[in-house]
């Protein structure tokens, strides 16, 4: 069923969208406007008057000011209820967040619904459970005691400051919130910049946060393009940076930051996920497991694998049953609940990937798609290559979309080589029912997050992020408040 759009919806897509800063929408002075597109019609839905450098400025002091100020303020215990509260917001306005992520990004209703708003609401309750939990320690020194005096020492966690969190376009929601309950539930304050295409959610959820309690000035928005996120990043009272993107962009940020004023800057990049299914891995299963990990939001999700090396005794069968999978998926609007399988969230990356379509007809067996789809919006097919060999190009690219390169191997040493040679390192799956096979190969594996017969599964308790270029630095469990946090230590003499 095609849904209609919420009347709450509709009158706010109808707004003059810019910033949110200091608890309020905050129209910026620049004329300049961005269209938002509807990728499932290509068709402008809103627009967006993007920061100017006054904006940035404005964004940042306000946030210092809460830093200083209200939400100092707020004790720890405050501060997890206020997040719950929050959580609870997005739970009751779950189908407004979920529509306007929808027609921003094109993903479908379902997943906007039951993973990027549910999750939300999941994860920030996690952070808030942290809010009573952060402290430091207690240590012995080691200096000798001459005339009898005796020292003490212990560490103190305090909040970096204001945050500048970079977001971008495939789970604007979530990923903002990644970064809000972080940052808030330490005592940072925060300034957002969303994707260009995606601006809205997060615009609604400030409102939200304001009507959750907390304080003006804590979470603040700014919209625009690559520009404003820089003029953020390079602001003198900026302490910390958290950026999720692709890997040049996280190149120039973390270069940026340095120079700024050493700001710290936490990096979660792209991958190139390797899922290798061992020769009794459960086919049925994986095949099952694979065509919602592989391609849920038409494979843009950072952690979705794009490479299967696949035991030469069951390639036939895997690659058969999951091409048969692909042909029966039901592309169609986001907005239509029975649809599995809907458009590419912009131009510029439906572009991008019907360029990869063309080399992979050029050059591949193409099992199943590697075409676009003949409609209005961004549409392609779910698409599944065998590879060349090991060195072809599909099995070293990042293309963040539905395209599957499959490669049989032989034994697991060269699979270890294999899935290794490859410059990203964020996550990888091994498809098995002998444990001890599983055990030996995890830690060969290069990558931020190893799954054992799952892939794509984050969890607020279980850290997650990148190795080697696919970033610095590791977002949820208990490991992100290091970065969150200033570590200080006191000695005392008595
Ligand atoms: P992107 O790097 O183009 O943009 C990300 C954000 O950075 C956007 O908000 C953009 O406006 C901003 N930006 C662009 N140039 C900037 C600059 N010079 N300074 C500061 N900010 C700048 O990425 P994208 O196309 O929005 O997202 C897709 C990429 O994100 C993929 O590579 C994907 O793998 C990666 N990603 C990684 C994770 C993860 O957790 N590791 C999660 C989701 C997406």
């Amino acid at each position: 069923m095609h849904i209609t759009l919420l009347p709450s919806v509709v009158a706010f897509l109808a707004r003059d969208h810019s910033n949110f800063i200091d608890g309020a929408a905050h129209i910026s002075v620049g004329e300049h406007r961005i269209a938002v597109i509807d990728p499932a019609t290509g068709e402008a839905v809103a627009q967006l008057r993007d920061a100017q450098a006054h904006d940035v400025d404005l964004a940042v002091d306000s946030a210092v000011s809460a830093f200083q100020n209200a939400w100092a303020r707020v004790s720890p215990y405050q501060r997890g209820i206020a997040l719950n509260r929050l959580a609870d917001l997005i739970e009751i306005h779950g189908e407004e967040l979920a529509q306007l992520e929808t027609v921003c990004s094109g993903k479908s209703i379902n997943l906007a619904r039951h993973l990027e708003v549910a999750q939300s609401a999941v994860f920030l309750r996690y952070f808030a459970g942290w809010a009573t939990k952060i402290g430091g320690q207690t240590m012995t020194p080691s200096i000798p005691s001459i005339e009898g005096e005796q020292y003490t020492a212990f560490t103190l966690r305090e909040p970096v400051g204001v945050v500048a969190a970079i977001v971008p376009w495939n789970f604007s929601l979530m990923i903002g919130v990644w970064k809000l309950g972080a940052a808030l539930v330490t005592g940072c304050t925060v300034v957002i910049k969303p994707s260009e295409y995606t601006p809205l959610s997060l615009l609604r959820l400030a409102e939200l946060a304001i009507e959750a309690g907390i304080p003006a000035g804590a979470f603040n928005v700014l919209n625009g393009r690559g520009q404003v996120g820089q003029q953020l990043i390079e602001h003198p009272s900026v302490r910390k940076v958290s950026f999720t993107g692709s890997v040049p962009t996280g190149i120039a940020v973390g270069k940026a930051a340095m120079a700024a004023n050493l700001t710290r800057a936490t990096l979660e990049l792209g991958g190139k996920n390797a899922a290798a299914l061992l020769a009794d891995a459960n086919v049925d299963d994986a095949v099952a497991r694979l065509l919602q990990s592989a391609y849920v939001h038409q494979g843009q999700v950072c952690a979705s694998p794009e490479r299967l090396y696949v035991h030469r005794s069951i390639v036939e069968q895997v690659t058969q049953k999951l091409g048969a999978a692909l042909s029966q998926m039901v592309i169609g609007s986001p907005l239509d609940e029975q649809a599995q399988f809907g458009p590419l969230a912009n131009k510029a990356h439906y572009d991008k990937i019907l360029g990869f379509f063309q080399r992979a007809q050029q050059n591949n067996q193409v099992i199943y798609g590697a075409r676009a789809v003949e409609r209005a919006g961004f549409y392609v097919e779910p698409t599944l290559v065998l590879a060349t060999g090991k060195d072809d190009p599909l099995l070293h690219e990042e293309t963040f979309g539905p395209v599957v390169c499959v490669l049989p191997f032989d034994d697991e040493q060269e699979l270890v080589a294999m899935i290794n040679d490859s410059p990203f390192g964020l996550t990888a799956s091994i498809w098995t029912n002998d444990l001890s096979k599983a055990l030996r190969l995890i830690p060969q594996i290069e990558a931020g997050t190893v799954w054992v017969n799952m892939h794509t599964f984050l969890d607020p308790s279980v850290p997650f992020g990148g190795t080697k270029a696919s970033g610095i630095g590791r977002e949820f469990g208990s490991a992100f408040i290091d970065d969150y946090t200033e570590l200080k230590s006191v000695m005392i003499r008595y």
